[in-house]
């Protein structure tokens, strides 16, 4: 049976929502959409761009996957989901901004620092979070870190490192070069609601709650 929670928010969408964004939707159906800004984010629940950000249909172009990751650009002829999504949003819809957005008390993350099972060689979760190292290196505690703050230090990485794997896809770095795209990263803490938005120079995470 279909989810009893979806019907009833589909129809409450129906008689709330939808109304009052009618002729948005109407628009977006007939001319396409053009969103500025795409997201890349994690796909846990509670970190949902749409709503952290307040967004609206056609605003946002997302792809989540584990742990907000992006891969190394390996156009080998396989299938590769991420790598699509920027493609589109890149080549196709232009897009001014792409944002990797990463969160506390991350799983995909949790599970990579803990090497937890079941991360067998079989399964999908450890040959993903290997995107996320490069051959040879080494992500490990330091003495003076509580698991809490590795676990923090990592997540905030993971959005470091998918920065840096986008700049490998030539596209991105063509727009970014002309000017006609941004990357940012960013961090959602999900007790809070706090975002803090990664100041490049400084590589340090800042708090935008307040900013004007
Ligand atoms: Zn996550």
């Amino acid at each position: 049976m279909f989810p009893q929670r979806l019907t009833e928010g589909y129809r409450a969408f129906l008689d709330e929502r939808f109304p009052r964004e009618k002729n948005r939707f109407e628009a977006l159906a007939e001319k396409g959409q053009s969103p500025e800004v795409m997201v890349i984010g994690c796909c846990d629940s509670r970190v949902s761009p749409e709503v952290i950000f307040d967004v609206g249909p056609g605003e946002l172009f997302v792809v989540r996957n584990i742990a907000n990751l992006v891969p190394v650009y390996q156009p080998d002829g396989g299938a590769h989901g991420v790598s699509a999504a920027l493609e589109f949003a890149v080549q196709v819809l232009k897009v001014k901004h792409i944002v990797v957005l990463g969160h506390a008390q991350c799983g995909g993350i949790r599970a990579f620092v803990d090497k937890i099972e079941p991360l067998t060689p079989g399964d999908f979760i450890g040959k993903w979070m290997q995107m996320f190292i490069k051959p040879g290196e080494v992500v490990e505690q330091r003495d003076h870190e509580t698991m809490a703050q590795f676990v923090e230090r990592i997540e905030k990485a993971a959005v470091f490192r998918s920065l840096e794997n986008l700049m490998t896809f030539p596209f991105v770095q063509k727009a970014v070069d002309s000017g006609q795209m941004q990357t940012h990263g960013a961090y959602f803490g999900v007790a809070e609601g706090s975002l803090f938005v990664l100041d490049k120079a400084a590589k340090e995470f800042k708090s935008v709650r307040n900013a004007a």
